[in-house]
């Protein structure tokens, strides 16, 4: 019925567009026709309403977009398959890296420009940006009287028979580009002044037959280089699109999910319709991107709901543990709780990341679940990134869950090969049942009887290996970070966690009182920090890594050291750099935990968890080097005592936006909000311990805001996957194939 009553309108709509749409074809009138013919297909109504009275160029588009819907909407006579290569004639798009079907429909337009009525440049006024469409008469190279800029100045006239003059500065070469008596579509700004001309930026040359793609419409405007015309892409993928329709992997969601077709969206993404139908096209491309990330990010650890140990935990252990704390669990430690034993009491394997700014108090949560874990009969195991932090959770251990009757070891690379091996035995037989320790935990030998529970603490210390390695045996897996990661990056990042937030410090803590200033003020810092140690505390002083090469970082290194120490003549001064050994590095830290140094100058990242009671004034150099989140970490380090903390960042370059930047510090003490607002100014790839994890590197998707839409992508894979965890079934094998096909770009670039 629909398919004949197009066969019906077809006809005579593509005579009409033969003539030159003058409406002379269908008798009393295109518009009558369709009126009448074209109830099955409501926008063709609308779109040919009034026709006659259109000029004929306003005509040709309507007409040519008209038929565009009625061939567009036909029968799925033809699915495009996407693996297919280009055909020879589009050969040359391999230079963009576009070689298949896919990679082409997937080939996003850069930008749009709204061409559906093109002005003529009598309506314009003086400095507006506009898209004009002219005809060549004449053009020549010229030089501007006083300064001799060479000066391309092309006559043309508009649609409506004005004449006006194109001009293109500093680019002679154009001239050679153009063709006397073709059709050119030129944006630019006006200038009316000596007059109507047009200060070019941008132009094409229109197709000869029917100007479909270039005029009329919303135009696509393609990343492209040298020697490819964006006439020549629009002409590919507008062939690619007319072979066929394009098959859609979510089908069978599709509707659930509130989504549009693929083809469809795919459609209005390359030529859209109007803005809405565009806001509308890319929500489903974006949301095809999220669903392949999280499917790869899931399928990668292993799927969803793997099978893990469900541990017994009885309410009396948890108020045995907390009965034992000198101290009530924040709310936000109470929530973490009853998340982690809810996970460790399901049969499924954890896979949870705690999150909590530098003193929210993850340790206390580690040791819950170890305790948990040992009381369960299994072994648990803690891993940190050094020695001095393995160490501190150890002591915390020990005073925590040896009243409780816990047997706790310490394997680190310190033992001795004596200790090592009498450790390692005690694992192997279960003696040990919880161990804390480095990378010693992961290496060769190291033989747990029954490895219940791993947690490791700062994960991005760790690559995804060492994550996996220590995760042998499937045991529950709980990961501690204080880089706070925004939601929507967490879910992407982190896609096989669920993720816990401590968002609350312990009583008492103040937050570390921040203030940013300009370097002219510099000495002041210096000053304040002559009373700190005078008062017998502790002062970090950080600077960026700037030099490139090993002997100028040290010579900074070296140079800043000098400095201080003439500027702080009483002060003992240790040295941090990036160029000492880890264990170098560790011996400084320690010396500065001890009270070896009043003050310690560090060019390098300096471990978050290490607990220095004294330090209570942070001073960071060019600050506006780091990173917001990173700011708010390295300030963590001081007030951690009784004592009251202090941050000062000093501004190296003092720009408004510079200071606006570190301001967001000065004002927030709220780890998430900073780091969203990081996220927000500087994108995703400066978060700090992101770099090497590896990004996503995705086309439509924007990080930063897009939290609700991979939530709910999120929950799709995890469905899929629960019903069907190696996407085998048939309904799924074009999602597969997707997933295949396009893992590579869309998903991370692990860089480990
Ligand atoms: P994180 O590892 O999250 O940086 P820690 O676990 O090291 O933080 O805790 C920081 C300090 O706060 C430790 O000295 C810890 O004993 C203490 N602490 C943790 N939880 C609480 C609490 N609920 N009330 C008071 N002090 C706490
Ligand atoms: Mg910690």
């Amino acid at each position: 019925m629909e398919q004949e009553a197009r066969e019906r309108l077809l006809r005579p709509l593509e005579r009409e567009w033969q003539d030159g749409a003058q409406d002379r074809v269908v008798q009393g009138g295109l518009e009558r026709l369709v009126e009448r013919l074209g109830q099955p297909f409501p926008e063709v109504r609308t779109l040919l309403r009034g026709y006659r009275e259109l000029d004929p160029q306003e005509r040709r588009a309507r007409l040519s977009r008209a038929l565009e819907l009625l061939k567009g909407s036909d029968p799925p006579s033809k699915l495009l398959v996407l693996d297919d290569p280009l055909p020879q004639k589009w050969k040359r798009l391999s230079a963009l890296q576009l070689r298949s079907t896919r990679d082409l429909l997937h080939y996003y337009p850069r930008r749009y420009e709204d061409r559906r009525t093109l002005p003529g440049i009598r309506g314009l006024i003086e400095g507006q940006k506009a898209t004009l469409a002219g005809r060549v008469l004449h053009k020549s190279l010229v030089h501007t009287p006083q300064k001799g800029i060479p000066l391309v100045q092309v006559r043309l006239v508009d649609r409506y028979g004005t004449p006006f003059n194109a001009v293109w500065f500093h680019q002679p070469w154009i001239l050679k580009q153009i063709k006397e008596g073709s059709q050119l579509i030129l944006s630019g700004r006006v200038e009316l002044r000596r007059g109507p001309h047009l200060i070019v930026e941008y132009f094409e040359e229109a197709e000869a037959e029917g100007a479909s793609l270039s005029i009329g419409r919303i135009v696509p405007v393609y990343p492209s280089k040298e020697g490819l015309s964006q006439h020549y892409i629009r002409r590919a993928v507008a062939e690619l699109l007319e072979q066929g329709k394009i098959p859609d992997p979510l089908e069978a969601y599709r509707e659930a999910e509130g989504l549009p077709e693929l083809d469809w969206s795919l459609r209005q993404a390359h030529f859209p319709q109007s803005e809405a139908a565009l806001t509308r096209a890319l929500e489903r491309l974006k949301f095809d991107e999220y669903l392949l990330l999280e499917l790869k990010v899931l399928l990668q650890s292993g799927g969803s709901g793997l099978l893990g140990r469900a541990f017994p935990i009885q309410e009396a252990w948890i108020q045995e543990f907390l009965a034992h704390l000198p101290f009530p669990l924040t709310k936000a430690q109470e929530r973490a709780l009853q998340e982690l034993v809810a996970d460790m009491r399901s049969a499924r394997q954890m896979g949870r990341l705690l999150q909590g700014d530098v003193g929210s108090g993850k340790t206390v949560l580690a040791a819950a679940a170890l305790y948990f874990a040992a009381r369960s009969g299994a072994q648990g195991a803690l891993m940190a990134p050094t020695e001095i932090l393995a160490r501190q959770h150890y002591e915390n251990l020990l005073r925590w869950l040896f009243p409780l009757g816990i047997r706790i070891d310490l394997l680190t690379g310190a033992l001795s090969p004596g200790e090592r091996k009498r450790a390692l035995e005690r694992l192997a037989s279960g003696e040990t049942q919880v161990a804390v320790g480095t990378h010693a935990l992961i290496q060769e030998g190291v033989e747990f009887r029954d490895l219940g529970l791993a947690i490791i603490d700062e994960e991005h210390r760790f690559g995804v290996l060492q994550r996996r390695a220590l995760f042998k045996g499937r045991p529950d897996v709980l990961v501690m970070s204080a880089t706070p990661i925004p939601r929507s990056l967490a879910l992407t990042l982190y896609g096989d966690l669920e993720v816990s937030i401590l968002d609350e410090l312990p009583p008492g803590r103040k937050p570390v009182r921040t203030k940013v200033l300009p370097k002219a003020l510099r000495r002041q810092a210096y000053r304040f920090a002559e009373q700190q140690i005078a008062a017998g505390h502790q002062v970090f002083v950080v600077a960026p890594q700037i030099e490139e090469t090993e002997a100028s970082e040290l010579a900074a290194a070296r140079q800043l050291a000098d400095e201080l120490a003439q500027l702080l003549p009483k002060a003992r001064i240790g040295l941090l750099h990036g160029r000492m050994s880890s264990e170098d590095k560790e011996a400084a830290m320690e010396g500065f935990r001890q009270g070896a140094f009043d003050l310690l100058v560090s060019t390098t990242v300096i471990e978050v968890g290490v607990d220095t009671p004294k330090a209570t004034l942070m001073i960071v150099e060019n600050a506006e080097r780091f990173g917001l989140a990173q700011l708010h970490q390295l300030r963590g380090r001081v007030g951690r005592g009784e004592l009251e903390g202090y941050c000062i960042l000093i501004a190296g370059e003092a720009s408004r936006k510079t200071l606006e930047r570190l301001r967001v510090v000065e004002e927030s003490n709220d780890g998430f909000a900073i780091a969203q607002k990081d996220l927000e100014l500087r994108g995703p790839g400066e978060l700090r311990g992101i770099r090497q994890s590896g990004l996503p590197d995705l086309k439509l998707g924007d990080l930063a805001s897009d939290t609700e839409l991979i939530e709910r992508c999120r929950r799709l894979a995890q469905r899929l996957l629960e019903e069907d965890p190696r996407l085998e079934a048939p309904q799924h094998a074009l999602l597969k194939r997707e997933l295949q096909a396009r893992a590579e770009a869309i998903g991370f670039r692990e860089v480990i």
